[in-house]
C-alpha cells in the first residue's frame, strides 16, 4: 500500500500542494517562525530541530525572528541575528537541513523597535515616534527608551530590510518575511498609539501602512523572484479599531495591502493571546479575529491555533478560513505530526498541551523544552530522534514502579527499544499526579501527557501494566527483573517559608493542608487561606477550584503576582482574571507567618508588617520532597540485589528530583535512551560558525 492511499480522504485536502509567489509548498503544514532559544551560538542545534520538522512532513519550515540589524537586539533574550556572512552559513545548515527533505524554509525577518532594549549593542532603540514599551514584568523590563526615527532611519530600515533579503537569498531561503507583528517596529508603524507622526508615516491608516508596503516591496526587489514574500502581522488590535472605510482597521490594512505580499501569515498582537495557554483557550482561538482576511486577498493565507485535530484543520480550509495549517507548539509536541496524518495514523498524533513550556525556554533564554515531546532542542545534542530509538542491547527485563509522567515516559521509550518491561502502579489508575491536577480548571488538556504514553503502551506486546499494585522492596526482590527504575514521584510538604526565601520549618498543625490532601478528598472548612511559594500553576489553580467549591479563598504569596512563575508561559494575565472572577482575595509579597486554626497571621515579605486573616483551612503550595523511601530501601540491600539478579536501581522524575511535569518526562526518555549504552557523553556542545573575522561594517544610525 503506498503511502498516499493511506490518507484518510478526509484529510487529502491536507496534502494539496500550494503555491506561494514563485515557490510551492509540497502541502498545508506550515511551521510558522516561532522562537527555538537557538541562537547564531547554537547552529547545529537549530538545523537539526527544524530539520526533524521537515522529515516529519511539515511543507515549510520556518527560522524564529531573526534580527536584521544590530539596533534590533533582544539580548539576554535567545534572538537569531543575519548581520554578516558568518551568519549566513550559520543559516544556511538550517536550509540545507530543510531542503533535504523536499520542504522549503522561510525566514523571518525581524526589527524589534521599541519592543527591544538593545542592552548589548547600546544603540538607541528606535521606534516611529519615541513612545517606549513600558513593560510592567521585570523580565522584560528596559531602561533604555527609544528614538524617534527621522526619514533617513526610515532609508536605512528598507535597507537593513533589503540587505537582510538578500543575505537570506544567499542562505538559500525560499520565503522571506516581513514582520509586522506583535509589538515590533513595522507594528509600531500601525498603530497611532505608538506612531504619533505627522509626516507620510503618521495619520491616516495609509499613511501608517506606507512603512509595511514598502517594506515588502525592497524584500520583493531583493529576493528577485526566486523567493517569496510573506507578511506577518498581527490584527487583533486593528480589529478592534472601526475603520473609516471598512469594518475595522484591520479590514482597511488587508484591502490596502491585499496581493502585494505573496502570503499572508496572520496572528495576534501580545504572546499571551498568540501563543494562549490551553487552560484558558480553546485550540483555533485566532479565527475571530483573523477569520476575513482570506476575503480579501486571492493570496494563500497562513494562521495558527495550536491545532492538533486534523478535522479542525480540513474545518480551517473548509471554511475559508486558512489555505495552510500554521503550526508552532503542535510541530514542537509532534514533528511528525503531518506524516501520522499521512498514514492514517491519527491516533498517534503527540497532541500538544498547551502548557507553554516551550515558550518559557525562550523567556528562560535556552533551547526549546516541550512537556509532550522529551526530544524538543535534543536533536543533535543528544542524538535523539522523536520517532526513532536504538534497539535494546541485552534482553534485560526492567521494573518501572509508578506510572506518572516519568514513569509512564520511560516503560514506553523502553518498550520501544524492545525491552520486557513491567510497569506497576499503586494507584488504579496511571497518570501520578495528573490524575488529581486534570481535574482542576482548565487543567483536562494536560492529561493528554497520560492519555497519549497510555494508548501507545497499549500496542506495545513487551510492556505489561499492571496498575492497582502497590510495591515494598521485598516484593521488587521477588519479581527479579535486571533493572528496577524507581518513579515514585513527590509529596507536597507543610513547610512554611521564611524572609530568606527558604522553605523553614514544618506546620504540622489541624487545619494544614497540602495539595496531596485535597487530591485525597479532604474537604477543606471554609474560610480558607491558599499559601503558594510553589509559585508555578498549582497555586492558583487550587484557590481557583476551592473557591468554586466552597469559598471565601484568600491566596498568599511572597512573590509579586499569583502564580508568579506562569509569566514565562503566558498564563499569568488570565490567572489574575480567573481568580479575580472567582472572587479570591490576593495577598503579595506576603508570607504565612504562623495558623491557629482560626486566623492566619501574615507578614509582608519585606517590611514584616503582619495582617491577620480570618482561615480554618490554611493550604500550603511550596515545597515537594522526593517521594523516594522505596529506592532508598532497595538501594540498602545491596547483597539481596546480587542474589534477585538486580542489576541497578534508578531513581527517575520526581522522585530523584521533583519539578514540573517536563522534566519528569525528559528524565524518564533519558533513562530509557541511556539504558545498555556505552557510557555517552552528556551531550555535543554545538560552537557559532565564526569562518569569518566578524565585524559590523554599519553606519551608527
Ligand atoms: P512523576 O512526575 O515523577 O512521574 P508522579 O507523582 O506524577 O511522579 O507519579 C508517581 C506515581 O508513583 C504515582 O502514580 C504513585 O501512585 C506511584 N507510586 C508511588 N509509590 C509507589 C509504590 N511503592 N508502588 C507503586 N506505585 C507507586
Ligand atoms: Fe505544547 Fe507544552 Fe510542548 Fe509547548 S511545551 S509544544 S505547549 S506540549
Amino acid at each position: 500500500m503506498s503511502l498516499h492511499s493511506a490518507v484518510n480522504p478526509r484529510y487529502a485536502v491536507l496534502f494539496d500542494p500550494v503555491r506561494i509567489g514563485p515557490v510551492i509548498a509540497p502541502n498545508r503544514f506550515y511551521q510558522v517562525p516561532h522562537a527555538s532559544g537557538m541562537t547564531n551560538a547554537l547552529p547545529h542545534v537549530r538545523a537539526r530541530f527544524r530539520e526533524i520538522k521537515a522529515e516529519g512532513g511539515w511543507g515549510v519550515v520556518c527560522t524564529g525572528a531573526v534580527s536584521i540589524h544590530p539596533s534590533s537586539d533582544d539580548a539576554p533574550l535567545p534572538f537569531a541575528t543575519l548581520w554578516d556572512e558568518n551568519d549566513v552559513r550559520s543559516h544556511a545548515l538550517t536550509v540545507d537541513a530543510v531542503h533535504r527533505h523536499g520542504s522549503l524554509a522561510g525566514i523571518e525577518l525581524w526589527h524589534g523597535g521599541a519592543s527591544v532594549m538593545n542592552r548589548a549593542s547600546r544603540l538607541a532603540p528606535l521606534s516611529p515616534s519615541g513612545v517606549p514599551w513600558m513593560a510592567t514584568h521585570v523580565g522584560f523590563m528596559g531602561n533604555q527608551r527609544p528614538r524617534a526615527m527621522d526619514e533617513r532611519d526610515i532609508g536605512r530600515l528598507l535597507e537593513w530590510q533589503a540587505e537582510g533579503a538578500r543575505k537570506a537569498r544567499r542562505a538559500g531561503f525560499d520565503i522571506i518575511y516581513v514582520y509586522a507583528g506583535m509589538g515590533y517596529l513595522p507594528y509600531e508603524f500601525l498603530l497611532p498609539e505608538y506612531n504619533r507622526r505627522t509626516d507620510a508615516y503618521g495619520g491616516s491608516i495609509e499613511n501608517r501602512v506606507r512603512l509595511v508596503r514598502q517594506l515588502i516591496e525592497v524584500t520583493r526587489e531583493a529576493a528577485g523572484g526566486n523567493a517569496a514574500v510573506a507578511l506577518r502581522i498581527s490584527l487583533e488590535e486593528l480589529r478592534g479599531r472601526p475603520g473609516r472605510h471598512a469594518e475595522s482597521e484591520a479590514h482597511e490594512v488587508v484591502t490596502l495591502l491585499a496581493d502585494l505580499p505573496d502570503l499572508w501569515d496572520v496572528k495576534m498582537d501580545s504572546s499571551p493571546t498568540d501563543c494562549a495557554p490551553s487552560r484558558f483557550a480553546p485550540e483555533a482561538s485566532h479565527e475571530p479575529v483573523i477569520d476575513f482576511v482570506k476575503r480579501l486577498t486571492s493570496r494563500p493565507v497562513v494562521g495558527v491555533g495550536r491545532f492538533t485535530s486534523p478535522d479542525t484543520m480540513v474545518s480551517q480550509i473548509r471554511r475559508g478560513v486558512l489555505d495552510l495549517i500554521g503550526g508552532a507548539r503542535a510541530s514542537i509536541a509532534d514533528p511528525f505530526l503531518p506524516h501520522k496524518i499521512r498514514e492514517g495514523r491519527e491516533q498517534d498524533i503527540r497532541e500538544c498541551i498547551g502548557c507553554n513550556i516551550c515558550i518559557s525556554s525562550w523567556h528562560d533564554g535556552v533551547p526549546v523544552r516541550c512537556t509532550q515531546n522529551p526530544t524538543a532542542g535534543e536533536e543533535w545534542r543528544r542524538d535523539w530522534h522523536p520517532e526513532r530509538v536504538a534497539r535494546a542491547a541485552s534482553d534485560a527485563s526492567v521494573l518501572v514502579v509508578g506510572g506518572g509522567p516519568s514513569g509512564l515516559e520511560c516503560a514506553l521509550t523502553l518498550g520501544r527499544r524492545g525491552y520486557a518491561v513491567t510497569l506497576a502502579d499503586s494507584a488504579r489508575e496511571f497518570g501520578g499526579r495528573l490524575r488529581f491536577e486534570t481535574r482542576l480548571p482548565g487543567l483536562a488538556t494536560w492529561g493528554r501527557v497520560r492519555d497519549w504514553r497510555l494508548s501507545q503502551l497499549a500496542q506495545l506486546s513487551n510492556v505489561t501494566l499492571y496498575p492497582g499494585n502497590e510495591l515494598d522492596d521485598e516484593q521488587i526482590l521477588e519479581l527479579e527483573h535486571t533493572h528496577v527504575v524507581v518513579a515514585t514521584g513527590a509529596r507536597w510538604s507543610r513547610m512554611l517559608y521564611s524572609a530568606m526565601e527558604v522553605p523553614i520549618a514544618e506546620l504540622d498543625v489541624p487545619g494544614v493542608y497540602t495539595p496531596d490532601d485535597v487530591a485525597a478528598g479532604a474537604t477543606l472548612e471554609a474560610p480558607v487561606v491558599v499559601f503558594d511559594f510553589d509559585n508555578y500553576y498549582l497555586g492558583g489553580a487550587l484557590a481557583e477550584h476551592l473557591a468554586a467549591v466552597g469559598g471565601p479563598v484568600s491566596y498568599v504569596t511572597p512573590a509579586g503576582h499569583a502564580s508568579a512563575w506562569t509569566i514565562m508561559t503566558n498564563e499569568q494575565p488570565q490567572v489574575h482574571r480567573a481568580l479575580a472572577r472567582a472572587h479570591v482575595a490576593l495577598h503579595t509579597l506576603s508570607r504565612v507567618h504562623a495558623f491557629d486554626g482560626a486566623t492566619a497571621t501574615v507578614r509582608n515579605q519585606f517590611t514584616d508588617v503582619e495582617t491577620r486573616l480570618p482561615c480554618r483551612s490554611l493550604l500550603i503550595v511550596g515545597l515537594r520532597r522526593p517521594n523516594d523511601a522505596l529506592y532508598h530501601a532497595l538501594a540498602a540491600r545491596g547483597d539481596d540485589l546480587k542474589s534477585a539478579h538486580i542489576a541497578s536501581v534508578t531513581c527517575i522524575g520526581d522522585a530523584s528530583a521533583p519539578g514540573a511535569i517536563v522534566h519528569a518526562v525528559h528524565s524518564g526518555h533519558r533513562y530509557a535512551r541511556a539504558l545498555d549504552m556505552p557510557e555517552a557523553e552528556l551531550y555535543r556542545r554545538d560552537l557559532p560558525i565564526s569562518d569569518v573575522a566578524a565585524r559590523i561594517y554599519a553606519a551608527e544610525p
